[in-house]
């Protein structure tokens, strides 16, 4: 069956909702890129106390601007014990907590010293600026982190806040890769005129590293029945098995026979993208699977659009919706209609554009690229100026 790109990635999304992965605790330094498997709650009010923002004089708001007694000085870190009255301010420096009686903080560009323990205020101010009041960012006990929510650098700035050193997360899903064809050679031997490096297996590696997966990396699997039923069983142990060729419509594409033959339920073998239009997906034993065509290109493209959602569900994190913003085509885009392509093309500010490739088998041009634009099926002309979608390369 061949699906349109949305409703192949939803099938993914679908198939894959039911994954609940264990968990185990993690080091808050190696938290980064796991998902919280735990919802996070304040263990205190977030600021803990009203926290001046500016270093200046904490003030009443209705006594200026005119000249005030400075009734003593309050830093980051301490305590003013007393109260500010009428008439009166205290020296204030940012992260400290604004006194009682004050409600506000003048900045010190706004004063001058007008004698021993006197200040002038020569602006007036609103109750309540440069004043982060207590439990604005998060009240005591309310969630700040959900279950399932991935740990980025905010995230692991929001823990680090609540004290938490260690982090309950979900263990990270083993993802089997198998590299497929009687070309294809590894890199500690020279190829032969008609010979290909393996590249597909490290770029795949370090994808799957990226999207929280345990990359596992098995032999080269040739373009031979029984050897090739050997490496995918051994694949099909993992959690999610990702083999790279044979898979199109060739006289030596097995995969998908091989896979069958091993009693796989196939849920889609083809998507009308280009590159990657031969995409298998399907479960097998334990695991799911996901046949993506050989050509590098081809390969990284169906990952980042299959190959991530599956393992990010695999890693019990939310379902992420495909995203795509828009730039300004600086160059005209033309296309026969009916597949949703996805074109290595580099964005700047100035808008995007493509760069000039050879096809699904030319990595030089990704590299040179930072993203592929999408061109939407039913818009095989765009224009200069044109809206369009990109995919960032996430490198
Ligand atoms: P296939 O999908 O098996 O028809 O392969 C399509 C193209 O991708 C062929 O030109 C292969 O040589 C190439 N290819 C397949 N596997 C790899 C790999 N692991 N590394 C680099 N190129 C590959
Ligand atoms: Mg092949």
């Amino acid at each position: 069956m061949v699906l349109t790109f949305s409703n192949a990635r939803a099938e993914v999304l679908r198939r894959v909702a039911l994954a609940h992965p264990s968990t185990e605790s993690v080091p808050l330094e190696s938290a980064a890129g796991r998902v919280l498997a735990e919802t996070i709650h304040a263990d205190r009010d977030y600021p803990p106390f009203p926290r001046a923002t500016r270093d200046g004089f904490a003030v009443r708001a209705a006594d200026v601007p005119n000249e005030l007694e400075v009734i003593g000085e309050v830093r980051a870190g301490s305590e003013f014990g007393g109260r500010v009255g009428v008439g009166q301010c205290v020296s204030i420096m940012t992260g400290a907590p604004v006194p009682e009686g004050a409600d506000s903080v003048v900045m010190v560009e706004y004063t001058r010293e007008s004698g021993a323990a006197r200040v002038t205020i020569e602006r007036g101010i609103s109750p309540g600026e440069n004043i982060v009041p207590r439990g604005t960012e998060s009240a005591a006990g309310s969630p700040v982190l959900h279950a399932g929510s991935r740990i980025g650098f905010p995230e692991i700035a929001m823990l680090a806040s609540v004290g938490r050193a260690d982090v309950t997360v979900h263990r990270r899903p083993k993802v089997a890769i198998v590299p497929t064809g009687d070309e294809i050679v590894e890199l500690d031997r020279t190829p032969s005129s008609c010979q290909i490096r393996n590249s597909n297996s490290y770029s795949l590696r370090a994808q799957v590293a990226r999207a929280g997966g345990e990359p596992w990396a098995l032999p080269i699997a040739p373009d031979e029945i029984g050897r090739l039923r050997e490496i995918i069983e051994q694949g099909l142990t993992a959690d999610l098995l990702l083999l790279s060729g044979g898979v199109s419509m060739g006289k030596f594409d097995l995969v998908e026979q091989v896979l069958t033959g091993l009693g796989a339920e196939i849920f889609f073998d083809g998507v009308e993208i280009q590159p990657g239009r031969p995409l298998v997906f399907g479960r097998c034993r334990n695991a799911w699977f996901l046949g993506l065509p050989g050509n590098p290109l081809s390969t990284m493209v169906c990952f980042e659009l299959f190959a991530r959602p599956a393992i990010a569900r695999l890693s019990g994190a939310e379902p992420q919706e495909a995203v795509f913003p828009r730039a300004r085509l600086r160059a005209p885009v033309r296309v026969k209609a009916g597949l949703t392509r996805f074109l290595p093309a580099t964005l700047t500010s100035e808008g995007v554009e493509l760069v000039g490739w050879h096809g699904s088998g030319d990595v030089a041009a990704l590299v040179r690229a930072n993203c592929f634009i999408v061109v939407p099926p039913d818009t095989p002309e765009m224009n200069v100026g044109e809206w369009i979608g990109v995919l960032p390369l996430d490198r």
